[in-house]
């Protein structure tokens, strides 16, 4: 029996390869490190920092020319992260109290990491391990450690506590049939390149990263998060037929990729993706989807200690855009408050923070935080296609306050001779009962909607989305959760604007189903959902579509609908 051990699979599929560890530890160089006064410490540190922000510029010129943006927008994070103004600053304040440059960068970097770590928001803490790879990089550039070195022509698996972004955006195709980390999550960048290359990746091993040397044969599960160290042949084997089947399924997914969301009788549905970081858009595009409904844009706020400027929104917003190639991007300006505060603005305690300050209304109360936010969205708006959805709308004065704002941030713009989109459409997130009930008011002052079905049922069933104690009360199913999304649809289509869908319930495919007969246009989801809901659409005739739905909306319970539905669209 081979020796197994377990850690968190995040990119399913089986590989089998030989480890190439590729973390060096730099404690030994460090110590030996001797230091020199502060002012050449200081100039090491700038001129390493030079190198590694060139060399990773390269890297990205090359992953842009070779098509591969999303490797290119990950490489641009960590070269902002290089020339961090603030990291610098605290590095020289270091070297300022004595401490030796390579110690000084290891500690600051280390300092900045452990406040990613502290964050709720899973992606956010990822960046922790993004900044730790930059601290190492220009370390090992001071201590004159060199690039690790990947020559061979094995099939390896690239192991390491965490892995360079850059490191595995370099190997080439073939080369590389799967990851190990020993720490990481499902959104840590290197756990993303290594998704958007489908390699088997599992991260969270720890310990158990000691156990392997350079050269052990191992076989990888990214399903289950398994690792086999000297796998038998029958494991082997075993791996491979299954691999085999992999590459079926996805030729699958890839055959649906470019087919369109359309019913056999014709009816067509756009399939969009919800995002929260610009380089999620390749992945999405390349599981099919048509551009992106929802652009969270409160990530590039949460988990920092202080305001993004204009200027890097616009930097972020317009990689998104370019990124989309075309295709439409809808940012959802600021959704902040309720679950997701904000430590450096210092909102107020509430005891209903879902009921309180947050979403359109802090924006519209805090024109020095939504005029930026909207300005760095027209600016993208000049490479290619967006929309403005704003959260949480309740009443058609707070559209036409903050269609003001759009508008003022355009002229204003203009004035300054500043490039920005010619039109861009308004949007409203339907996510209140009080907007569903008043979508035909809203529709007279809107271009689209988007029913965000995670809030709005909750406020329809006053049941808290992350209380477990009431799960049972939160589904789409719900006859009151049901008319409220009918009636946006119909107000929306007497209107003649387009009326879609960016919470959960739009990656169902069952649901799916019902939302097709509703008349909804555009459904946007996870970019994973993508091709089970476009397989069920191919499937269904609107038609028979209709008469589901006609039979659901004269059902009473949520479980029970949900239970017909899966029965009938098996
Ligand atoms: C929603 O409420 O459905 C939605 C998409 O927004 P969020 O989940 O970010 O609140
Ligand atoms: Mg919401």
């Amino acid at each position: 029996m081979s020796v197994e051990f377990r850690g968190a699979g995040v990119v399913p599929g089986m590989a089998v390869g030989t480890i190439r560890r590729v973390e060096t530890s730099l404690t030994a160089a460090v110590a030996a490190y001797v230091s020199g006064a502060q002012e050449s410490e200081n100039e090491k540190i700038l001129a390493a920092q030079a190198v590694v922000g060139a060399r990773l510029t390269e890297q990205m010129t090359a992953c842009s020319a070779a098509g591969q943006s999303l490797q290119a927008a990950i490489l641009t994070t960590q070269q902002l992260m290089v020339q961090d103004p603030m990291l610098t600053e605290k590095i020289q304040n270091k070297t300022a109290a004595g401490i030796p440059a390579p110690q000084a960068i290891l500690t600051a970097t280390e300092e900045e990491a452990a406040i990613f770590d502290a964050m709720d928001d899973a992606y956010l803490r990822e960046r922790a391990a993004d900044i730790r790879c930059v601290g190492q990089a220009i370390a090992r550039q001071v201590l004159g450690i060199s690039e690790i070195d990947l020559s061979g022509d094995e099939a390896m698996i690239l192991t390491g506590v965490t892995i360079e972004p850059s490191l595995l955006a370099s190997i080439p195709a073939g080369r590389l049939v799967g990851v190990l980390l020993g720490e990481g999550s499902r959104t840590s960048h290197a756990v993303i390149l290594a998704r958007a290359r489908s390699l088997p990746t599992i991260v969270g091993v720890g310990n158990f990263l000691s156990q392997l040397r350079d050269g052990d044969e191992v076989l990888l599960d990214g399903e289950q998060g398994l690792v086999r160290l000297q796998p038998t042949a029958a494991e082997v084997a075993f791996a491979a037929a299954a691999r085999r089947q992999q590459d079926l399924l996805r030729e699958k997914d890839a055959a649906l990729r470019d087919l369109p969301a359309v019913t056999p009788d014709g009816v067509r549905i756009s399939l969009l993706a919800n995002i929260g970081t610009s380089a999620e858009v390749v992945p999405a595009l390349e599981k099919g989807a048509e551009g992106i409904g929802l652009f969270r844009s409160e990530v590039l706020f949460l988990g920092r200690a202080s305001l993004p400027t204009e200027e890097e929104q616009y930097i972020v917003y317009r990689a998104a855009v370019e990124n989309c190639r075309g295709k439409r991007c809808v940012f959802r300006t600021l959704d902040i408050g309720g679950d997701k505060p904000l430590a450096y603005l210092d909102l107020p305690v509430e005891s209903n923070p879902f009921l309180g300050w947050r979403a359109i209304r802090i924006s519209l109360d805090r024109p020095d935080l939504f005029q930026p936010q909207l300005r760095a969205i027209l600016r993208a708006g000049a490479y290619g296609p967006v929309a403005v959805l704003l959260p949480m709308i309740v009443s058609a004065a707070e559209v036409r306050a903050a269609r003001q704002q759009l508008e003022k941030a355009r002229t204003d713009l203009l004035a300054e001779g500043i490039a920005c989109a010619d039109t861009v459409p308004l949007g409203l997130m339907i996510e209140t009962p009080a907007a569903a009930l008043t979508a035909k008011i809203l529709a007279q002052q809107a271009d689209f909607f988007s029913i965000g079905t995670n809030d709005l049922i909750q406020y329809t069933l006053a049941a808290d989305r992350g209380n477990p104690k009431v799960s049972s009360l939160y589904s789409p199913f719900y006859p009151a959760v049901l008319q409220l999304i009918l009636q946006t649809i119909s107000a929306g289509r007497e209107a003649g604007i387009p009326v879609g869908m960016c919470g959960e319930m739009a990656g169902d495919s069952y649901a799916a189903v019902l939302l097709l007969a509703m008349g909804i246009s555009e459904l946007s989801m996870t970019a994973a959902s993508i091709p089970g809901v476009k397989a069920k659409l191919r499937q269904v005739t609107a038609k028979q579509a209709k008469k589901i739905l006609g039979t659901v909306l004269a059902m009473d319970d949520a479980a029970a609908i949900e239970q017909y539905l899966r029965i009938i669209l098996q």
